[in-house]
């Protein structure tokens, strides 16, 4: 909570999704109302406003799927669907005095640092540019449909769109459709679409491991318990935050029993959901359980098996005027093609450019693979914080804890800010190279023993193989580290009116800590 002061910085939030309105609300609570939060589109929401297609919604429980400082309380459903995550962020913003700092239909288009002024210069698509002492980047992982550039593709006839693009204004009804690719998005939208269709082509390059989702419903006198007790709505928030850590984690760090039991259990929902052998050979990956994202879906598998369905395995030769061509020559004509071939995810913050001290560019620090020290902070880039940056996605547990983590560490970053240039000192943070370099060691050395260092490809990875997207350890290890700024990790601001910098300046962390961990 806010020591009482009201503080004093410009900054920039980029993005309003999940990443965004956190870091408003904490800068906020440490009395920074001097903030604008810029985005792109008309209605903020990030993924959860843009993902719209038929059956979107979370795999990860409702109640733990939210933030600390705002309880799920609908605990009609467990797991929300896509209308229910951008209710309850409209809800955040609006309950927590956000809506008003947000400046929509800007999109930014590159972020500049002035040396000489010790600020950042934001141009946007309209021609506009605006000023900040911090800027946060807030703009997810999940943002830039990847749009496979099929050969032919543009000379398709019929209607073609990406799963988070959705052309709402096409009927599916009666329509032969082709889906391509078989991820997350894939496994919600192909049994919300089956029973509308005509002809359903799956087109899977890569088979996937599927668990089934335990959706069931609550009892009514738990649903109760959870929306009028909060010591209950925390334990059972708490129950999910455990069994995630103790279960799934271990199994994505290598732990045989735990990844055997998964396995196991996911060919059984297999053989439950599919009865044909051939067909479920081609649906069972050859591949660890986690390399890539574990499906969690019950109706994945028995829509796969209906007799309207076809799974195509056969690589996409290209696409023509009427149809998708495989690689055996059969070509199957459809009137709809919809690409649920998931998001450009290791350029993080492309297409934005971002240019630091002395005009370095990001995109070519960032050449060999997105690094930054907690995922927060790169080195040459002053006072540019990082929300979801590399290394930060979590794979076995709900994300919003590590970008609160982030929220908090970064206001605490901006009020400590605030304090120093009141006290008329330098008001610059910057992680120094070593710190950075000793922190990608330590995560580099903990995701070589995880599972998606695998032989799969995946969006954690570069086509490199470098895993830049995901954190490798405990989520209450990251929530730690990231609790307070440590000063041995910054450069020395230049005392006042002077300008020399060296490392470990910063002399004081601002109040109490706002509590994230569960
Ligand atoms: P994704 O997991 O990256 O899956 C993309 C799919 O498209 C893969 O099957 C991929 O095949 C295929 N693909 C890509 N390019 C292709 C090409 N040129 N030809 C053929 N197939 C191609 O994307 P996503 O399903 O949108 O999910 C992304 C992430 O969003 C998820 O992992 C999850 O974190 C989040 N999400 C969550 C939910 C949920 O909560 N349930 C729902 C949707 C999304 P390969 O495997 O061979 O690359």
């Amino acid at each position: 909570m806010t020591d009482g002061r009201r503080r004093h910085v410009e900054v920039a939030v980029i993005g309003s999704g999940f990443a965004g309105l956190a870091a408003a609300v904490q800068l906020k609570r440490q009395g920074i109302e001097s903030f604008t939060v810029y985005e792109k589109a008309g209605d903020l929401g990030g993924t959860w406003r843009d993902n719209t297609y038929p059956g979107a919604g979370c795999d990860i429980p409702s109640h733990l799927y939210s933030y600390t400082f705002a309880p799920y309380r609908d605990s009609r459903v467990r797991y929300p669907g896509q209308p229910q995550v951008l209710e309850y962020l409209r809800a955040c913003a609006r309950e927590h005095g956000v809506e008003r700092h947000v400046r929509y239909g800007t999109e930014i288009t590159a972020v500049r640092y002035d040396d000489g002024r010790g600020q950042w210069t934001l141009h946007t698509a309209d021609g506009r540019t605006h000023t900040a002492d911090v800027v946060v980047s807030a703009v997810g992982q999940l943002h830039r449909p990847n749009v496979p550039a099929l050969p032919g593709a543009e000379d398709f006839e019929g209607t073609a769109f990406h799963t988070a693009r959705w052309d709402h204004g096409h009927p599916l009804e009666g329509r032969s459709v082709a889906v391509v690719g078989t991820g997350s998005s894939a496994a919600q939208v192909v049994p919300a679409i089956a029973g509308r269709v005509r002809r359903l082509y799956v087109h899977q390059r890569t088979a996937n491991w599927v668990l089934p989702k335990p959706d069931a419903r609550f009892h009514p006198a738990l649903s109760l318990l959870l929306r009028t007790v909060p010591a209950a709505h925390r334990a059972y928030r708490s129950l999910l935050f455990r069994r995630s850590e103790a279960v799934l984690l271990p199994a994505l760090r290598g732990n045989r029993l735990i990844g055997g039991l998964l396995r196991t259990m996911a060919l059984r929902h297999l053989r439950a959901g599919v009865p044909d052998p051939g067909l479920r050979a081609r649906l069972t990956p050859d591949f660890a359980v986690g390399c890539k994202r574990i499906v969690l879906s019950s109706d994945w598998y028995p829509t796969l098996a209906r007799d309207h369905v076809e799974v195509v395995t056969q690589p996409i030769a290209r696409v023509t005027q009427k149809g998708i061509e495989t690689s055996d020559g059969v070509h199957r004509e459809v009137d709809t093609i919809i690409y649920a071939t998931g998001f450009r995810t290791t350029e993080f913050l492309a297409p934005m450019t971002v240019t630091g001290r002395e005009g370095r560019d990001l995109g070519e620090v960032w050449r060999g693979g997105a690094r930054a020290y907690l995922g927060i902070h790169v080195p040459d880039f002053p006072n540019l914080f990082l929300m979801y940056g590399p290394n930060t996605n979590l794979g076995h547990n709900s994300v919003i804890l590590t970008l609160e983590a982030q929220a908090v560490h970064i206001a605490r970053c901006v009020a400590l800010l605030a304090d120093r240039r009141a006290a008329g000192a330098g008001a610059v943070m910057e992680a120094t190279p070593q710190a950075l370099q000793a922190w990608q060691e330590r995560v580099d050395e903990g995701s070589a023993h995880t599972v998606w260092a695998g032989s799969c490809t995946s969006w954690f990875k570069t086509g490199d193989g470098v895993l830049t997207n995901n954190w490798p350890f405990r989520t209450t290890l990251y929530q730690r580290l990231t609790a307070r700024p440590d000063p041995a990790a910054f450069r020395r601001p230049p005392p006042p009116g002077g300008t020399s910098a060296g490392a470990g300046g910063l002399r004081h962390v601002p109040d109490q800590p706002t509590r994230t961990e569960l």
